[in-house]
């Protein structure tokens, strides 16, 4: 088990513990809304009397009878995500059978088969969980399988899993870690996807308050000093509004939209901003009663058109989700106005069935729309689980790079396109026409050549925006493109454009070899190593499968194979990494009045370089996260050693130290650069020792940076003698070099050889 430590005790429960267990009950069986029928009630009283019986003996890690968890779970399941008496009945046996003597048939002859089937997924979970023997994206993929069983078993164990992060504190640190990171990784977007945005904010900050306690503390205690200030803001800001409102008669309630410190900290990372901006933009959200005879949708925009009469509307950022809901039911109108100070507010609109709708997600429909009906939220959930039962079919898919692909799509808001039938598709946002292809048969997105959105021709790669009407023109003849990768964002493409390339790139790369020596060949070359490494080269290729699909394709020509291998080896040009600063040391992003003189004269953009002679660039790569060419990164200005350190820009580190310091952070990016280089030879000659090539190579690659291009080695009676070839920049750079090469231990004599090429 992972997410629950249980000892046995034999001890008997206190009477506190006694009461209090039959006042849980007591309170669950009274909030519950939809235990009203006679029969319902007894199903739940009977399902507790044997949770009650079987977990009698067992107590939880933190020392509480176990019977208290699976209480607290139906709670959660009935008040929190609003679910009946089959669900909360599940809930109280959801660890009877895992934990206990009793099993799975006992349930179904007690109960029902329903019962029994959803008891066998909520179990299977947990089996997923602690099955060491495979990895862990291989455990998430089964947990998938499972949940997209029954609905109410991922409502289940979201309540379960919700209940063990609040009871989180009592577990050793090693499984709180363990346990916060699933919870991160795959319950909170599943909880998002299913629309329970409560719990999903819950999970995500509980989830954050165990992985980074310390960001987290910080975070929250900024907003505790800033509450007022935001409150005040809020204030200034609603007066207005509430005032027409009440004009006009409206019920409403106004809050202000309370900010995660997981959604504050995430917008932090992704747009490189410090606390302050993140906390500085506010939101707010009105609640209405709908009148009599009134509908939804036009209480939502009356109210719009009363706000927007006093503050100016964004056109841009106006966000329909009353006409047509999020797949995952949402239901609300947005707008961003104009408020004091020239500062943007966001304005969430929605009716009181609404919010509970947001708040609480699927469930909540059945108080509005009653259980037996067969609402389309329903349906789209269950093409949703299709979907993903699909995808996790595919025996080719690596699992872990599919998870990726899933939680992409877990995350992004969807868009609604249609067939030139009219079928509605639901697709993430920024989906593409080849997205839409893929989506409905792999065969037309492999197949497909372009599209016709609203009767106009477009590229594949166009993207779609929700109402568009989309065809797919395909020929026979069309093949999966790698650069098509480029273009698509949903899992079912991207799966299958990588498997399609996979096969494809196999073929080119036999073709590409084949074709190769049948060249060589007819020039009567033997295909040696060497052969193909200076072809290599020549042709600016890194490895030998791309070489060899390269010819595959026919994008190279081996027209000049017979030239390229007569050809000596000339000077070449290489790359070189540099990193530029878009603000010097001494020019702080705010105003500070420790700026000193002599900085500021210095120009506001410095470039350093990566260079081996001149090391004193001043800055440092940072330590913690060890940034390379090509990553996104960001300066900290550390003014005790007066030097700026490089950290990638999700660092946890340079994220915390940006809350605290944002002013001193300093915007930097990687450029490329091409230096000259040319090729020199050194002779080295000394008493071999043990080690002795390897400090040489360490010295010229690792300290120096130097590129090697080859090395001979020939030892005869202790004297050791190396031929090194390699690219440098300068005979000052290769002066500096041989003089740090000979005061290597064992060294006697270091001199530059005239080179000939081969
Ligand atoms: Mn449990």
């Amino acid at each position: 088990m992972t997410e629950k430590e249980l000892t046995e005790t034999k001890s008997v429960l206190t009477p506190a513990e006694k009461t209090n267990i039959e006042e849980q009950f007591r309170l669950l069986m009274e909030n519950s809304p939809r235990l009203k029928k006679k029969a319902d009630r007894e199903r739940v009283e009977k399902a507790f009397n044997l949770a009650f019986l079987a977990h009698k003996d067992m107590r939880r890690r933190s020392g509480e009878p176990y019977i208290c968890h699976p209480l607290a779970v139906a709670r959660i399941v009935s008040e929190e995500i609003g679910l009946g008496a089959l669900s909360i009945s599940c809930a109280l046996l959801h660890d009877v059978v895992e934990d206990t003597d009793y099993t799975l048939d006992d349930i179904r002859q007690m109960f029902d088969e329903k019962t029994a089937r959803i008891i066998d997924g909520l179990t299977k979970i947990s089996g997923a969980f602690t099955d060491h023997s495979s990895s862990q994206a291989e455990n998430f993929r089964k947990i998938l399988l499972t949940l997209s069983d029954d609905m109410r078993v991922i409502l289940i164990k979201l309540a379960d899993r919700l209940h063990n992060m609040r009871t989180l504190g009592s577990m050793p640190a090693d499984k709180k870690m363990k346990i916060a990171s699933e919870t991160i990784y795959i319950y909170a977007p599943l909880a998002h996807r299913l629309g329970l945005y409560a719990i999903k904010t819950e999970l995500e900050d509980l989830s954050m308050k165990y992985r980074y306690p310390e960001i987290y503390e910080e975070i929250a205690s900024k907003i505790r000093q800033n509450e007022k200030k935001r409150l005040s803001e809020i204030n200034r800001f609603s007066l207005p509004i509430i005032q027409k409102l009440e004009e006009n008669k409206i019920h409403f309630e106004i809050t202000g939209r309370p900010k995660s410190i997981y959604s504050i900290w995430k917008k932090m990372q992704t747009k490189n901003i410090p606390f302050e901006e993140v906390y500085d933009l506010l939101a707010i959200r009105i609640i209405f009663d709908p009148k009599p005879r009134v509908s939804e949708k036009a209480m939502c925009w009356m109210i719009y058109s009363l706000i927007t009469d006093i503050y100016l509307p964004k056109p841009d950022r106006l966000r329909d989700w009353v006409s047509k809901p999020k797949a995952n039911g949402y239901e609300a109108l947005h707008a961003t106005v104009m408020g004091h100070d020239g500062k943007w507010v966001e304005v969430q609109i929605r009716s009181r069935r609404m919010d509970e709708i947001a708040e609480r997600g699927y469930a909540a429909h059945w108080k509005y729309k009653g259980e037996r009906s067969v609402e389309p939220q329903e349906k789209e959930l269950d093409l949703w689980l299709k979907k993903i039962r699909e995808l996790l079919e595919n025996p080719n898919d690596n699992a872990l790079e599919f998870l990726d692909d899933f939680k992409l799509n877990l995350y992004t808001s969807e868009i609604l396109v249609f067939t030139p039938k009219g079928h509605i598709k639901s697709l993430p946002k920024n989906a593409s026409a080849l997205d839409f292809a893929y989506e409905i048969h792999t065969e037309i997105g492999d197949h497909a050549i372009g599209a016709k959105v609203n009767h106009k021709l477009v590229p594949l790669s166009y993207k779609l925006t929700s109402g568009d009407q989309v065809e797919i023109l395909t020929s026979d003849k069309q093949r999966p493109q790698a650069e098509w990768l480029n273009y698509v964002i949903t899992a079912k493409a991207k799966v299958s454009i990588k498997n399609a390339l996979k096969t494809e790139r196999k073929n080119h790369i036999r073709i590409g070899k084949e074709r190769l020596e049948r060249k060589l060949k007819s020039l009567n070359i033997n295909t040696t190593a060497y052969v193909v490494r200076k072809l290599m080269n020549a042709y600016e290729t890194l490895t030998k499968d791309e070489f060899y699909s390269k010819i595959g394709l026919g994008l190279l020509n081996l027209d000049d194979v017979e030239q390229i291998l007569k050809q000596k080896s000339r000077n070449k040009l290489v790359k070189y990494w540099t990193l530029q600063f878009l603000r010097s040391k001494g020019t702080p992003q705010k105003k500070n009045n420790e700026a000193n003189e002599k900085k500021k004269k210095e120009k506001d953009t410095v470039l350093l370089r990566d260079n081996p002679l001149e090391e004193e660039a001043g800055y440092v790569i940072a330590n913690c996260c060890k940034p390379i060419p090509g990553d996104n990164v960001v300066g900290y200005l550390d003014k005790e050693k007066d030097t700026i350190v490089v950290h990638k820009s999700t660092c946890p580190t340079v994220v915390r130290l940006a809350a605290k310091h944002g002013d001193r952070i300093i915007p930097v990016r990687w450029t490329e650069h091409k230096l000259r280089s040319f090729l020199s030879r050194i002779r080295i000659t000394g008493i071999d020792r043990l080690g002795i090539l390897s400090d040489i190579t360490t010295l010229i690659s690792k300290q120096l940076d130097v590129n090697i291009r080859s090395l001979s080695v020939d030892v005869h009676d202790g004297i050791f003698e190396a031929i090194v070839d390699l690219y440098v920049h300068s005979t000052v750079h290769l002066n500096n070099l041989m003089l740090k090469l000979s005061k290597i231990k064992g060294i006697e004599s270091v001199n530059r050889e005239e080179y000939s090429g081969e």
